[in-house]
């Protein structure tokens, strides 16, 4: 049988990590020492997500912003072009009406009435003049909504502007403007001016011209009143910025202008409109409102993903826990654990199967029949043995018991059990293997078995000498009776002047004492030779009910004969009402045989009762009631001999212990045992005035039950 400790097998919990040996698996390196840099790895992404999504909100409002803005801007824009184009448009307007005031012939004194009508109805023109060839004023009417005004300063300090631009007007042969110019009013105040030049022609023929002096703000102010009331500021500024007129309110706080050429014949203007920024406007709530709201479904994502991820990181560590777990009670299994999947490729060890067969991990996984552990001449018995197990599918559930071999060659003995492996689909994916090393179990039932065998040998031999010891203990009574019987007939064989009748008959009574004796000499052989071999195959005594005067009558001569030598007196007190005994009768015999003898060598000449009167040994028997109800027959033998030292009392029933120098110390011994086998109890107490007695108990027959011979 192959040593349990061969080489390649390692003392569990010592064994160095092998590579490979977790069975192939590849597992995740999920330990707690990794879990901080992937945690910090985790924030920080975390972290810059948060912050792009941030910026980017940020970055669509901005934009957002500022697209409103553009978009603001450019309506102001396409609103000053439209001023731009209402005041040309006025201006023109002005033009034909003045055009028709000129053609019409009158004389200056009839053309102060209309002139004065297109006064009336064109707030801006501060004064309307017709002025021959060379520039004089032939009739001339100022607006009644600026005379006060036009009052404060001679006329002819004009007279430049107005040339500038007739001088343009005859040669283009069109209306044209002067440059504006400041007209002050007194006290610091005043207002820009512009001429208008109109070419008057007769027959084609330059006749004079028509000016008309527009006051720039009122210019604003009528022809673009609309617009100012819109909440619009309109300025009228040189191109180089001057300011030249304004109407409406300058806002306060944020505004946006836009500005646009008024490009005038021989005069350029720039007309300047500013609105204030209106906030409500800016905000665009539409994009805005559609980046927030995107923002926050997005944040939401997020916030379930991060919940989601908890839970799985949750799970992560509970797997690797699981995992970790899992790997502990591996490594601290003794049992081999092994998978196969259907074609009977190995896919799982453990490293308690390594350690058994010596091999690592990659040496056995991915491995097929002929596994590499099976002995090389069992392959093909092993091969048609696991094909009909598994195609029979029937696995025992106590296992089955095979030989693997060890790499380096050594055999031993296994239990496998193998169970079928279920996937989570509950579809059959292999087998499971659970396999014990049964070397040491081998052993320990062999040693077992050797000791067992060892065991009984040293019983038999034993009982045997303890059938030897009893029968040389036993047998002793009457062989010595037959010698006294034998000594007795000799004696009266040499007498030969005695009565020969009386000699004749003595020597039969001896004769017959004598066969008696050797009769008795070979029931007792029989029957401690029965009750020894059937103690020792723990069976019972052979009982049968016996009467307490037929035992006692058993042994009486061999008590007479050694009492007479004795000079003890018997006495038998047993009353004629006893229940019989259910007894092996000889042994009972033997028992009380030997308390009697024991009692007479007490009371013997070299240790004398104090008086004479007292060299009496009793037996007695007396029915007895138990407390369950049962009869009982109790015996006693009284003594009044030397009495129990507590050092005797102590030793009594102990086997070979005795104080006599021909004794064997198995007298007590042998009827404590014979007592208790039959069910009852041998006890002793000091007699009255001195001595012992010596008490058993025995099962009686009951009165009213059948009685029959039985074996307990
Ligand atoms: P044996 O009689 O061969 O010595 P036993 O087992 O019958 O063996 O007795 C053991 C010892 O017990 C005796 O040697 C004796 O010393 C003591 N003994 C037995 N019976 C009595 C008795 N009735 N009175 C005093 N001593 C006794």
């Amino acid at each position: 049988m192959a040593s349990a400790k061969g080489p390649g097998r390692h003392k569990r919990g010592k064994r160095p990590p092998r590579q490979g040996e977790d069975g192939g698996h590849q597992r995740p390196a999920l330990t707690e020492d990794a879990l901080p840099p992937v945690a910090w790895r985790r924030h920080a992404l975390w972290g810059s997500l948060l912050l792009l999504l941030l910026a980017l909100l940020g970055t669509a409002m901005v934009l957002a912003r500022q697209f409103q803005e553009n978009q603001m801007q450019h309506r102001l824009e396409r609103e000053a072009e439209q001023l731009v184009g209402d005041i040309r448009t006025g201006l023109t307007r002005n033009v034909q009406t003045l055009q028709s005031l000129n053609f019409r012939q009158r004389s200056p004194g009839e053309w102060e009435g209309p002139a004065l009508e297109v006064l009336e109805q064109n707030r801006e023109m501060a004064v309307l003049e017709w002025r021959d060839r060379q520039l004089r004023v032939l009739a001339s009417r100022i607006s009644p909504f600026h005379g006060e005004a036009l009052a404060q300063r001679p006329r002819h300090e004009r007279r430049q502007d107005v040339a500038t631009a007739c001088a343009q007007a005859k040669r283009t042969s069109a209306p044209a403007y002067s440059p504006s110019y400041f007209w002050p009013q007194g006290d610091g105040r005043g207002q820009e001016m512009m001429e208008m030049c109109l070419p008057k022609f007769q027959h084609g023929e330059l006749e004079g011209y028509l000016v008309a002096s527009y006051a720039l703000p009122g210019l604003l102010s009528e022809l673009l009143e609309p617009a100012a009331a819109r909440g619009l500021a309109l300025s009228l500024t040189e191109v180089d910025g001057t300011h030249l007129a304004m109407a409406g309110t300058r806002p306060e706080g944020a505004m946006l202008s836009a500005e646009h050429l008024l490009e005038l014949p021989g005069h350029v203007l720039m007309l300047r409109i500013i609105r204030p920024r209106d906030q409500s406007e800016l905000t665009p709530w539409s994009v805005t409102g559609l980046v927030v709201g995107m923002s926050a479904l997005m944040l939401a994502v997020l916030a379930l993903l991060a919940r989601d991820m908890r839970l799985r990181l949750a799970a992560e560590r509970g797997l690797a826990e699981a995992l970790a777990f899992r790997q502990a009670m591996e490594n601290s299994l003794v049992t081999g654990l092994r998978a196969r999947d259907m074609q009977g490729r190995i896919t799982y060890v453990n490293p308690a199967f390594c350690d058994m067969v010596g091999m690592t991990a990659g040496q056995l996984l991915g491995t097929s029949t002929p596994a590499p552990y099976w002995p090389a001449d069992m392959v093909n018995e092993y091969q048609q043995r696991q094909a009909i197990r598994l195609a029979g599918q029937t696995l025992p559930r106590e296992g089955f018991e095979s030989v693997f071999v060890r790499s380096d060659g050594s055999r031993f003995p296994v239990l496998i059990i193998e169970a079928p492996l279920i996937n989570a689909q509950g579809i059959q994916t292999g087998w499971m293997s659970a396999i014990l090393d049964l070397t040491e179990q081998h052993q320990v039932e062999a040693q077992s078995r050797a000791s067992q065998e060892k065991l009984q040998a040293t019983a038999r031999l034993a009982m045997l000498g303890e059938m030897a010891s009893l029968l040389s203990h036993e047998i002793n009574q009457p062989l010595s009776a037959i010698a006294s019987y034998a000594s007795g007939t000799l004696n009266l064989l040499s007498q030969p002047q005695a009565d020969g009748t009386q000699a004749w008959q003595d020597m039969t009574q001896a004769m017959q004492r004598i066969r008696e004796q050797a009769e008795r000499a070979g029931r007792v052989t029989h029957s401690v030779s029965n009750f020894v071999r059937r103690r020792g195959q723990a069976q019972g005594l052979r009982r049968e009910p016996v009467s307490p005067q037929a035992l006692v009558q058993a042994i009486l001569p061999l008590l007479n004969l050694q009492a007479r030598k004795e000079g003890i007196r018997v006495v038998v007190d047993l009353p004629t009402d006893c229940p019989d005994a259910l007894c092996d009768h000889t042994m009972v015999e033997q028992v009380l045989l030997n308390l009697a003898r024991n009692g007479m060598q007490a009371m013997a000449d070299d240790h004398p009762p104090a008086a004479s009167g007292l060299r009496v040994l009793t037996i007695r028997a007396q029915p007895h009631a138990s407390q369950q109800g049962k009869t009982w027959l109790m015996f006693s033998v009284t003594d009044h001999g030397i009495g129990l030292s507590p050092e005797v009392a102590s030793q009594l029933f102990t086997p070979f212990f005795t104080t006599k120098p021909e004794g064997t110390g198995l007298g007590l011994s042998l009827c404590r045992t014979v007592v208790e086998q039959h069910g009852g109890a041998l006890v002793h107490a000091p007699a009255s005035p001195c001595g012992t007695v010596f008490r058993f108990t025995l099962p009686a027959v009951s009165p009213t039950a059948p009685v029959q011979a039985s074996t307990a």
